[in-house]
């Protein structure tokens, strides 16, 4: 057990007490409401979706088709693995009907050795009938919602044109926790405009709300996106992390969540031909192996 947070192996493994659990991600082929118009069309200023998502992961296969070749590449190295699959690209509950959700999550959750759905999305778009088709699912097998919240800061929501504001995130939350559904909020550290000191803030304003894991990630300035172009323009609020002062930052963060609370993790990964800064070349266990030495 790790000695100073809840990591995400030992808040799976209190889901799922006694197997290990896999994420395979998956691409439900929906869209995203801040780039098909139903919100906005630029999208968030920092978002190019194809840093995120797995190469295995591709919408121009059937779900059931990516999660069995999720489950070939993982199975090799343990063959009694259990799968969540994860929802992960765009935003799975926006674009289509509840019934269509429903119809999506349960053939799911019926594959050979998937044991729950990890469903990604933005708090602006889970709506009540939503929230009760998947916490009816929950009873049967375990939904985790995961939030991409970014920031508690309404300002910062709307300078990365984000198209949602903080109420709306601990709305989400509140239903969510309402229907009995697990839930993890995404935040991103060194968002144009804010402290590290802000970003604190934004952990302890989620640690405040009925949340079980937190997932932490640098800003990262990926090529050819908005907010890279103003980067690149000299936009003055844009900074880049050093690698010092974020593992700083982590420690305070482990510092102040509480135990109840997992930390999913603190650093993304898009491909490095992706990224134009920062570029620490670390891998996530990398760092939080730098992070626990730093701890102890
Ligand atoms: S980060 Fe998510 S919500 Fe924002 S543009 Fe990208 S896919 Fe859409």
């Amino acid at each position: 057990m790790n000695p100073y947070y809840t990591d995400y192996s030992e808040y799976l493994s209190r889901i799922f007490p006694g197997i290990k659990v896999q994420k395979i991600s998956v691409d439900a082929g929906r869209s995203c409401p801040n780039r098909d118009g139903t919100i906005g069309r630029g999208g968030c200023l920092y978002c190019d979706n194809r840093s995120f998502v797995p190469s295995y992961c591709s919408d121009s296969e059937s779900v059931a088709r990516q999660i069995e070749r999720g489950k070939t590449f993982f199975s090799r190295k343990y063959p009694y693995m259990r799968y969540l699959v994860y929802f992960q690209a765009f935003t799975f509950t926006h674009g289509t009907t509840v019934e269509e959700m429903e119809r999506v999550v349960k053939d799911v959750v019926s594959h050979d050795g998937v044991v729950g759905v990890i469903i990604g999305t933005r708090p602006d778009c889970f709506p009540t009938p939503v929230a009760s088709m998947l916490g009816e699912i929950n009873r049967i097998t375990p939904v985790i919602m995961e939030f991409g919240a970014e920031t508690s800061f309404d300002r910062t929501l709307r300078r990365i044109n984000r198209g949602h504001t903080w109420r709306q995130t601990v709305e989400a939350v509140e239903r969510a926790s309402g229907e009995g559904l697990r839930c993890g909020l995404h935040l991103i550290v060194g968002l144009p405009g804010e402290t590290l000191d802000d970003a604190l803030a934004s952990v302890e304003r989620a640690c405040h709300l009925p949340v079980d894991s937190l997932k932490l990630h640098q800003l990262q300035l990926i090529k050819g996106t908005p907010l890279w172009r103003e980067w690149k323009a000299g936009v003055p609020d844009i900074q880049v992390l050093d690698l010092d002062e974020y593992v700083d930052f982590c420690r305070r963060v482990v510092r102040l969540v509480p135990r109840e609370i997992a930390i999913e993790r603190f650093l993304s990964q898009a491909p490095p031909e992706m990224v134009e800064a920062p570029s620490w070349g670390l891998k996530n266990y990398e760092f939080t192996n730098l992070l626990l030495s730093r701890l102890s």
